[in-house]
């Protein structure tokens, strides 16, 4: 289970003018958790800009618990991100979930993501080691820091070394917050693989009021980006609303950080 290529060097990953890692300033990710139609990405995206957000995200390819929960626009959705991104001049990220969706993903996105379900799918993380675009690689809900860590030496081994790792909170006994965070693994993941670490401090809690607080955990601790969901009207969001900020609570959040 040794790390061969992993192995603490520090690594800047660049996505245009962004670079993640290292010294450099913290990098704010922010959008809903879904794309649910041109208007709501778009009037998101210039809004988003407008406070000083870094990436727009937004997933098209929903990992839901439920089967009959919305499971996302799909391309449909990619096309309406793609370009909310181009109009607001973001970086977008997108989670991939299936192999087969592998190729468009990494034509339209500028990270790809790897959802917290999906870490531990080693056939995806070896397909990812082929492709030519940043992987944000989120901790698996009950994986332990050292499986996480060899997740990511999957995709490093393949031949993709760009890896952001995003710590989202794990399983605990505790069930009053969604997940529970596990903030000391931002420093030991940053000094074991060398790659920047960020934390989504939405999946984390679930709560929308607990998301500034743990936002300022993060950075504290020395989270090299955040990644938070913001919905125009988090009441009628498709998908997680009562962890996702407004615009004018996340305006609020970047200035109390
Ligand atoms: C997400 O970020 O859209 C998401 C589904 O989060 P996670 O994979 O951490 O549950
Ligand atoms: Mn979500």
């Amino acid at each position: 289970t040794d790390k061969k290529i992993l192995t603490g060097k520090k690594k800047i990953i660049e996505v245009g003018n962004i670079k993640l890692g290292g010294h450099y300033s913290p990098v704010y990710i922010a959008g809903p958790c879904a794309v649910e139609s041109k208007q709501q990405i778009m009037e998101t995206a210039l809004s988003l800009k407008e406070i000083g957000v870094d990436i727009l995200r937004g997933g098209v390819f929903k990992p839901r618990t439920s089967p009959y929960a919305f499971q996302g626009l799909g391309r449909e959705g990619l096309e309406y991100l793609k370009e909310a991104g181009e109009t607001a001049g973001l970086p977008i990220i997108t989670e991939l979930m299936d192999e087969g969706h592998m190729e468009i993903v990494a034509e339209y996105a500028d990270i790809i993501q790897v959802g917290s379900r999906n870490m531990f799918n080693y056939s995806l993380l070896k397909a990812l080691g082929s492709v030519k675009k940043p992987i944000l690689l989120k901790r698996g809900m009950c994986a332990t820091i050292n499986e996480w860590m060899l997740a990511a030496e999957y995709i490093a081994v393949h031949g993709n070394q760009d890896i952001i790792l995003c710590e989202r909170g794990i399983r605990g006994f505790d069930n009053y917050t969604r997940n529970t965070l596990d903030l000391a693994a931002v420093p030991i993941m940053q000094k074991e693989t060398g790659l920047p670490v960020i934390v989504d401090p939405s999946h984390a809690t679930g709560i929308k009021d607990l998301v500034t607080p743990m936002s300022r955990a993060a950075l504290a601790c020395g989270a090299n980006g955040l990644m938070i969901e913001v919905h125009p009207n988090p009441s009628c969001a498709l998908s997680d609303g009562q962890q996702s900020l407004n615009f004018q609570e996340y305006r609020q959040l970047r200035q109390d950080i």
